[in-house]
């Protein structure tokens, strides 16, 4: 199962992506996670990166497409993936397009997350991560059993720097100008999927694996 995870900033993507991969054996392959591990430590690519992120632009696509590149060759994508956050633009599409189909394969499905504006900026404002692995809260909507602590693994949790409201507010404005685009792209050729991601976060999972598994 080859599967892209389209929708706007805070829509639930990174939420919807853990039961997916564990569905379908299929690695989620998050391009924000990526950035985010290069930052914190430190690497070329994460110093290039942070400045793009911070401000709540778009990296350029040349950096985007070539991490993707890569990690589509490794091992654990020979029987499918979950790309979360990729593509964002016609080009990175389009890139990702022309290198499936060197690997003579293509993609399955493309799931388009729905979200009203005001609800992705309470989401992405009380969202918090795992600084150890990466899980996802939300101060009203899934807490956490613990204020500030991971239910997984005991981890402090963090506000991403770009979860702010005005950066948010950016990030709203680039997807509407440079993401959503691809709902007509992929709509186009027939492999697009909506769902209603303004629903309890169990009932949007439901949704979408019985979408994927075409029921
Ligand atoms: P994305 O990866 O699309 O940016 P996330 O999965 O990180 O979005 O979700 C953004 C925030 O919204 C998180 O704090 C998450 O806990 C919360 N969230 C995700 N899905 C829902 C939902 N269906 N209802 C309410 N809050 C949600
Ligand atoms: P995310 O974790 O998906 O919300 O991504 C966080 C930030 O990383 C975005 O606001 C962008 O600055 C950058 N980013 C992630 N994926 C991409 C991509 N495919 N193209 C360009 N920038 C990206």
């Amino acid at each position: 199962m080859r599967v892209v995870l389209l929708g706007p900033p805070g829509a639930g993507k990174g939420t919807q992506a853990a039961g997916i991969s564990q569905e379908f054996g299929i690695p989620h392959i998050s391009t924000g996670d990526i950035f985010r591990k290069n930052i914190k430590e430190g690497t070329e690519l994460g110093i290039k990166a942070q400045e793009y992120i911070n401000k709540g632009v778009l990296v350029p696509d040349e950096l985007v497409v070539e991490i993707v590149k890569d990690r589509l060759t490794e091992d654990d994508c020979k029987n499918g993936f979950l790309l979360d956050g990729f593509p964002r633009t016609t080009v990175q599409a389009d890139s990702l397009d022309v290198e499936l189909s060197k690997m003579g394969i293509g993609l399955d499905k493309v799931v388009n997350i729905n979200v009203d504006k005001e609800s992705l900026i309470q989401r992405a404002v009380g969202r918090r991560i795992c600084k150890d692995c990466g899980d996802t809260y939300h101060t009203t909507f899934n807490p956490p059993r613990k204020e500030g602590i991971c239910d997984k693994c005991n981890g402090e949790l963090y506000q991403r720097k770009d979860d702010t409201e005005e950066t948010v507010n950016r990030r709203i404005e680039v997807y509407l100008e440079q993401t959503k685009p691809l709902i007509d792209y992929y709509n186009d050729k027939g492999i697009l999927v909506d769902i209603n991601g303004e629903q309890l976060i169990e009932k949007v999972g439901n949704e979408i694996i019985l979408s994927l598994r075409g029921e």
